[in-house]
């Protein structure tokens, strides 16, 4: 970074230690601004930030002595990224996601009461460094994959009750639903403005979930399990023919559903197949030292590396629907499914992701736009009350990342921002390289 930007940013650290960041005013100077609103840029503009919102873009407003003013230098400011799908629900991997550029996430499965209601909350006053917290409660109908069971239509009703009075803002269904429960389930959420997403429910199936008003499609692959004919008895892992992947995005379109792109889980998961020596090297990336010791030991006990399974042609595959799937305009959140897949840090994977999708054959737009603007569109519709998120426009979230070049033309400048506002908190690269040096030092094992 620049001397006299960090020289700025280390002055506005100072001025904002009183705490009470997120209702202060903040100037962004001399700064191009990727709104992703439309694929355009702004150039060398002026942002103010007031009370954790945009408040105007290209107004030199006169602003009383001491207002807080980053020098943009001619850097990029865009939205923040949202990770919608990740399993994470400790304090520190909150700090990864930051570090990463992160400012929302939706967890989909494992958040605790604690976690959807006072971590949530203690993100949206400061008092924890992370980015906005949405959860998804998860059901089944049978204990075999570890979750919460509700087996009768009553059940299922008082699960959406509970799920919203504990701060959850989704009800994620998964695989062994009975057809009632999942009917059940998907009226009463619609009543209570609670949102459904999740698996294919082997009972039910895709079309007719979305049809009953599911949001979003937790992993792109579910389309192989409750959408594509099944695979010949003898080639299991067979991908679908290309030839079905316009139904599929005709189904989606219809229901204006969401799909969460998971290319690289997939990809990951495909990798570590029967493999321990692919886990091995997974674990002894740079980033693993910031990952939870627990988290360490399941990977490196994890089942994947045990059994040897083909999954090529079907990651493939993938890469080839997703991208028709972005040229159809079906809108796509990206989620990078950290931290319980051997592989997958959070805030990295999320990095991941979205390189996949690049090298799937999405532009840089259409990637971003999966990583910014499609996941506050997918809240905005899904989460009565939520300010908007996912564009640098008046009135939106100011969750902003600060970088090095126009990410619409080198994406991996993304990799290394050179800060981060969450909620209007600013953070910059020394105080988010400062965050990641806390985590590292409290997850190594003496
Ligand atoms: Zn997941």
């Amino acid at each position: 970074m620049r001397p006299v930007l960090r020289a700025l940013l280390s002055l506005w650290l100072v001025l904002a230690g009183a705490g009470a960041a997120g209702a202060e005013t903040i100037v962004f100077e001399d700064v191009n601004v990727v709104p992703m609103d439309r694929e355009r840029v702004i150039p060398r503009t002026t942002v103010i930030v007031t009370d954790g919102k945009i408040a105007s873009i290209g107004i030199k407003a006169k602003l009383p002595a001491g207002t807080p003013v980053i020098d943009g230098q001619g850097a990029w400011l865009m939205p923040g990224l949202a990770d919608m799908h990740n399993h994470v629900t400790a304090r520190d991997d909150l700090a990864l996601l930051l570090a990463n550029g992160v400012t929302t996430m939706l967890n989909m499965g494992e958040a605790t009461s604690a976690f959807a209601g006072r971590t949530r909350i203690a993100v949206n006053r400061g008092e924890v460094p992370g980015p906005q917290i949405f959860t998804a409660f998860v059901v089944d109908g049978d204990p075999q994959y570890g979750h919460f069971v509700v087996r009768t239509p009553e059940e299922a009703r008082a699960i959406v009750l509970l799920a919203k009075a504990n701060g959850y803002s989704f009800i994620k269904v998964y695989t062994n639903l009975s057809a009632d429960a999942f009917a059940a389930l998907a009226a009463e959420a619609k009543v209570q403005g609670i949102g459904v997403v999740g698996h294919n429910v082997k009972a039910v199936g895709l079309a007719k979930q979305l049809a009953a008003g599911q949001a979003m499609v937790a992993h792109v692959e579910e389309f192989f399990y409750g959408f594509f004919p099944e695979p010949p008895a003898d080639d299991q892992q067979a991908p679908p023919e290309d030839a079905r992947i316009a139904d599929a995005i005709a189904l989606v379109k219809a229901h204006g559903a969401f799909v969460t792109s998971d290319l690289f889980t997939f990809r990951t998961i495909a990798a570590q197949f029967g493999k321990p020596e692919v886990v091995k090297a997974y674990l002894a990336a740079p980033q693993v030292r910031y990952l939870a010791p627990g988290d360490r030991i399941d990977w490196a006990r994890s089942g994947y590396q045990k059994k040897a399974v083909d999954l090529s042609r079907r990651a493939a595959f993938e890469d080839r629907f997703v991208k028709a799937m972005a040229d159809a305009g079906v809108p796509l959140v990206a989620g990078g499914d950290a931290p319980t897949i051997p592989g997958l840090v959070p805030g990295w994977a999320l990095h991941g992701e979205i390189d996949a999708m690049l090298s799937a054959g999405l532009t840089p737009w259409q990637a971003l736009s999966a990583a910014t603007r499609t996941p506050g569109e997918f809240i905005a519709k899904t989460v009565p009350g939520a300010t908007q998120f996912g564009v640098v426009a008046p009135g939106y979230r100011a969750d902003l990342l600060l970088v090095a070049d126009n990410p619409l033309a080198k994406p991996a400048t993304l990799r290394a921002p050179l800060g981060v506002m969450a909620n209007g908190r600013w953070y910059d690269a020394a105080a988010l390289q400062a965050m990641l040096a806390e985590v590292a030092a409290r997850r190594t094992l003496p």
